[in-house]
């Protein structure tokens, strides 16, 4: 069938992870899930609450940007509750990163990579962004809404003309439908090995696997944000999460990804 609505009945029983999607809201239609995700957080809802939507009619990126959501993806957030200081969030993200690009390389044997700081490519097109947002009480996260979008099984077509040369799908790729239930209980297992490491302090572990999986270390990027631009190598990311640059002057900078966006340029 043509881009049919997930079988919750089958993903709950496929999920094997502990405490991760325990509690799911299925919707055939949000405006997005972080918004959600956020006003459940804000009633109590507990850490592990999922949100899962057939399409979004105001999926975000970064920045206030549009993220496109049609049927057949894979849109979904997670209520997060880390003991965490606000700077540190980033790391959600990249432990994010890691686990959907390790779940596509072993569920398709696609080349999954990431890209700083945010989004996972497949032969350098994006098939999936990932939003981290956090509300603070003080200086710590009094809880993190992690939203992952998915390009799953939908046509480029479906996306709109402006983003066909830069985007991808599963299914675009693979020529066939993929089985989304199964993917994401793949995906949430994945997400909670590598989250209950991270609570254990391993972020080593977190980090090497990313720098393993990442598309821009040592290659040539441009950065800019609202004001300016400045291009250089790619060197590392370093255990706060931040991106090292080597600029085309030899100077080494250290760049938050809050609000920069980033280009390959070779
Ligand atoms: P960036 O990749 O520049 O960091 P974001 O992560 O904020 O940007 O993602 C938003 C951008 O991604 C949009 O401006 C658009 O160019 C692109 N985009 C929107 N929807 C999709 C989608 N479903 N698949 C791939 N790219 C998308």
């Amino acid at each position: 069938m043509k881009n049919r609505s997930l079988n919750i009945e089958k993903l709950r029983k496929k999920l094997k992870t502990t405490w991760l999607g325990k509690n799911l809201h299925h919707f055939m239609e949000t405006d997005s899930t972080n918004n959600v995700a956020k006003a459940l957080a804000e009633q109590g809802a507990e850490e592990g609450t999922i949100i899962i939507a057939e399409t979004q009619t105001y999926g975000r990126g970064r920045l206030g940007r549009k993220w496109e959501s049609p049927k057949g993806g894979v849109w979904l957030s997670i209520i997060l509750k880390p003991k965490l200081k606000m700077r540190e969030i980033v790391k959600i993200n990249l432990l994010a990163a890691v686990a959907v690009a390790k779940t596509i390389r072993e569920e398709f044997k696609l080349n999954a990579e990431v890209k700083w700081p945010n989004d996972i490519l497949i032969d350098r097109r994006k098939v999936c962004g990932i939003l981290t947002e956090a509300v603070s009480e003080g200086d710590r996260a009094k809880y993190v809404i992690l939203g992952i979008g998915i390009n799953a099984n939908f046509e480029l077509a479906a996306l709109p003309e402006t983003l066909r040369a830069t985007a991808t799908s599963l299914k675009e790729i693979l020529g066939k439908e993929v089985d989304r239930e199964k993917f994401i209980c793949n995906l949430l297992k994945n997400f909670e090995v590598y989250y209950e490491k991270f609570k254990e302090g391993k972020t080593d572990l977190i980090l090497n696997n990313w720098r393993k999986l990442s598309c821009i270390l040592n290659r040539k990027v441009q950065i800019s944000d609202y004001k300016k631009k400045f291009e250089g190598l790619a060197i590392d990311i370093d255990k706060d999460g931040y991106l090292i640059v080597k600029l085309n002057n030899g100077i080494l900078k250290k760049i938050l990804s809050a609000d920069v966006t980033l280009r390959l340029t070779d």
